[in-house]
């Protein structure tokens, strides 16, 4: 089993190789030549960990199994509180599967989890002599998940630089909090696109390698076009098919939608893999906020990443060019030189239509919808009025665009991608209930409005000690890591 380059499926490599190096030498990502198949019958009642093994050995043939079950226990038996794949009933026929039970409180806890064990052992297996170096910019979520992740892993240093006040206070504590030998957290004066230019900077600085090659460091990143980051997520989807047959919900071989709230279509994408491993899926439903390119693409097959940038209270979702949608393309047209043309079109014109073909292949599977941010707070209101249940706002514009489906399925689960206490001013504010300017006390009064608890990774920041606290010029970030 090898992985291609979404533009030049010539250029093969292994998992660890695809997983080492990122990004293909031509630009492209790497996907697997074909998708393997899943036997979901001799899972039946298999616990997380077991469907994790099941679907990691099909996808990563070259590790080898012992090292993936005891990544495995390290990732999803040890840190997710015994709720990895937790899902809720919130009406017949309805459900939500709840990815924010890691340590810290968000979705992307499944990958930066999983993920950093897996480069540690292509490390190994390859022979890298370098130290890896990885740079993070951050708008919040990821750079947290990542350092946790990362932490006092052998090989690894990592650093990650947030825009100073652009991230929620409680963010802000998650990183400057941050333990471990290996880690080191700056605030960048500017905004996240500042933070961002720095460390590309840094990742096209030659003579900045070069110095650094002489120190045996080699630059990398962590964000989430590696398939690294991918794999893991095609987990939860197998796990939630089998949980539902468990429980009597549905029948083996019934189909079940999933809807999701989008960014940089990983999480979806992941859902496409899965589907092609024989998981029963009806309809992936690209759940977008105010920033509607991919609901307008599904649409219409025209891409167009020209408009204007919208600040919303789902951020991790406002992005204009979702980078694993390459990977959908590749394989609904199956032809690297035209998947090539249209990411040229992307970067040159920030525009690309593909051909009626193409889009009839992917229509075929996702829908696309979107929410805006008065739709986003009515959500949070209604579902908490309706079905006591909380929720963030990330997870509202997937439950908004859910009501306004069709409804075909026997069952459809909604991907809930953060803990309400991670935005508990938008939440607080949705439910009617005064917004407290402290954090950790919004953390307490919704606690009080809804008889719910805060997670113990938020709640407990307030004890903590600050460990970073150095504020720096984005100029500055290709010098940091020559430290
Ligand atoms: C990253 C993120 C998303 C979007 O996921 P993609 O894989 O980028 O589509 C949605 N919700 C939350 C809370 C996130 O952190």
């Amino acid at each position: 089993m090898r992985y291609v380059s979404t533009r030049n499926s010539g250029h093969s490599v292994t998992s660890a190789q695809a997983i080492l190096t990122g990004l293909a030498p031509d630009g492209g990502l790497y996907v697997p030549e074909r998708i393997p198949q899943l036997d979901l019958s001799k899972l039946q009642g298999a616990s997380y960990g077991e469907v994790a093994l099941a679907v990691l050995e099909l996808f990563l043939p070259d590790y080898h199994r012992e090292f993936l079950q005891q990544a495995i226990h390290a990732s999803y038996e040890t840190r997710f509180e015994g709720k990895a794949g937790q899902l809720e009933k919130i009406r017949d026929g309805l459900f939500s599967l709840e990815l924010w039970h890691g340590p810290t409180a968000a979705f992307k806890d499944y990958a930066l989890q999983l993920m950093p064990h897996l480069l540690v052992e292509a490390r190994r297996m390859l022979g890298e002599q370098n130290e890896t170096m990885i740079l993070v910019a951050t708008s919040g979520d990821t750079g947290k998940a990542a350092l946790e992740g990362y932490k006092d892993l052998p090989g690894i240093r990592i650093a990650t630089f947030y825009p100073t006040g652009g991230t929620s206070e409680i963010q802000r504590l998650q990183m400057a909090t941050q333990e471990g030998e290996n880690v080191a957290v700056y605030a960048v004066r500017g905004n996240f696109d500042d933070a961002q230019r720095g460390v590309k900077t840094a990742f096209c600085d030659e003579q900045l390698a070069a110095t650094l090659a002489d120190k045996g460091i080699k630059l990398s990143s962590a964000n989430s076009i590696n398939w690294g980051r991918l794999v893991p997520q095609i987990i939860y989807y197998a796990s939630t098919y089998l949980q539902l047959c468990h429980r009597g919900e549905i029948a083996m071989g019934d189909k079940v939608d999933f809807c999701v709230p989008t960014g940089n279509f990983g999480d979806i994408m992941a859902g496409y893999y899965a589907m092609g491993m024989g998981v029963p899926v009806g309809r992936l439903i690209c759940a977008s906020n105010s920033n509607n390119v991919l609901a307008d693409f599904l649409a219409t097959g025209r891409y167009n990443a020209n408009r204007d940038f919208l600040k919303t209270s789902s951020p991790s979702m406002d992005i204009l060019v979702s980078s694993n949608l390459e990977r959908l393309l590749f394989h609904a047209c199956g032809n690297s030189e035209q998947v090539n043309q249209w990411m040229t079109q992307l970067a040159q014109k920030g525009e690309y239509q593909v051909d009626e073909q193409t889009l009839g292949k992917i229509q075929a599977v996702f829908s696309g919808g979107w929410a805006d941010e008065q739709q986003v707070g009515e959500e949070i209101s209604q579902i908490w009025k309706q079905n006591q249940y909380l929720c963030d706002p990330h997870t509202a514009v997937a439950f908004q665009v859910w009501r306004r489906q069709p409804q075909g399925a026997k069952a459809g689960v909604v991907l809930s991608t953060a803990s309400p206490y991670k935005f508990s001013g938008k939440v607080l504010e949705s439910l009617g209930v005064a917004v407290p300017e402290n954090e950790f006390e919004a953390l307490t009064a919704l606690e009080q409005a809804t008889a719910t608890k805060a997670p113990v990774s938020l709640t407990g920041l307030k004890n903590k000690k600050i460990r970073f606290t150095e504020i720096i010029d984005a100029e500055e970030i290709p010098r940091i890591p020559l430290r």
